[in-house]
């Protein structure tokens, strides 16, 4: 039995047809975490839909009723790049009602993990990028209205930026920071245009945003997280870990969550065929084993949703997201 729970639902999967987006992993994962004998049933609660209400707390009325009533244009359904219809509406309130459960169930047992969620690509009268409704958004906006917690981190380490978290939680700007790093080799040296391999720092208001992301992709356009670090093409594990180290440092340093919400994307693997990155299966659990440390470091209460995951080979994408579970409950135990 683990430590902690895991949400999940069957109705996680998304119905989108043949797609890149491997909606079948949530139930993979579940299986493989039961066949393993990493975690049994009664380690899973099955949540509930969001409700309107809940999603308006980050969505426009205008969207949301665009949602309920099928009338998104053309161009709004081509820029969600997945096929609308009322039970992938469906879909996306539930995986918002999990990340709302597993946000509420971490304040208690320290982290709750969701076996799906994370669409960071979200905006509030828009969806982009296979992401319809931004549930980490709704989950922490849920809790700070039933006054459970007042201040959120979001930790994303999907390969491509959280420009929907961004823009959702862009607060008052403050000064930026030219913060030191552990790469020399990708810093930026000279003026001129902006190379990747950096870190930058925008504003923050209640929500302090993190997004590492390989800087050559999806998002064209990448609005300022808290801390943005752009990657370049090819970095590999232990580059990666320690960017991830130095932005989770910075960002505890500046900023003391109530929860901390990681966006655990496994696009950042090697081979994967959406993504730029690097990473090796054994590199992307010492990135969790990080970012499970630094929160158990300060005692912050930790959520987690799994975001994207388009390996050549699904089973290595179910077996990055299933770690991301052990790695939990090793930190955790
Ligand atoms: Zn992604």
């Amino acid at each position: 039995m683990l430590p902690f729970k895991l949400v999940y639902s069957d109705a996680y999967y998304l119905p989108i047809g043949d797609h890149v987006f491997p909606a079948e992993k949530y139930r993979r994962i579940r299986n493989r975490l039961i066949s393993t004998g990493v975690a049994e049933a009664a380690d899973f609660l099955e949540p509930a839909p969001a409700t309107d209400q809940d999603i308006l707390l980050v969505h426009t009325p205008g969207y949301v009723h665009k949602l309920h009533t099928g009338t998104l244009s053309p161009r709004e359904e081509m820029e969600m790049e997945v096929p609308y219809s009322r039970d992938l509406v469906d879909a996306f309130w539930l995986a918002a009602g999990g990340s709302i459960l597993a946000a509420q169930l971490c304040l208690t047992d320290r982290v709750s993990i969701s076996i799906g969620g994370g669409f960071h690509h979200a905006f509030p009268d828009h969806g982009e990028g296979f992401c319809m409704i931004h549930d980490v958004a709704v989950a922490i906006r849920r809790l700070q209205h039933d006054g459970k917690i007042h201040t959120a981190m979001t930790v994303d380490c999907d390969v491509h930026q959280g420009n929907g978290t961004a823009v959702i939680f862009a607060g008052t700007h403050r000064r930026s920071l030219s913060l030191p790093s552990v790469s020399t080799s990708t810093l930026r040296r000279s003026e001129g245009p902006p190379r990747p391999g950096r870190m930058r720092q925008a504003h923050t208001g209640d929500v302090f945003t993190i997004s590492l992301h390989q800087h050559n992709n999806y998002p064209l356009w990448k609005p300022p997280s808290s801390i943005d670090v752009d990657l370049p093409d090819g970095t590999g594990d232990d580059d990666y870990l320690a960017w991830l180290d130095n932005a989770l440092s910075s960002g505890l340093r500046q900023f003391q969550p109530d929860l901390l919400c990681y966006v655990a994307g496994a696009d950042p693997y090697k081979e994967d065929q959406l993504g730029g990155l690097s990473l090796t299966i054994d590199g992307l659990k010492k990135r969790d084993e990080l970012v499970f440390r630094a929160a158990h470091a300060n005692s912050i209460p930790v959520m987690v949703t799994f975001a994207g995951g388009y390996a050549m080979n699904l089973e290595d994408t179910v077996t990055i997201h299933s770690n991301t579970v052990i790695a939990a409950s090793e930190v955790f135990s």
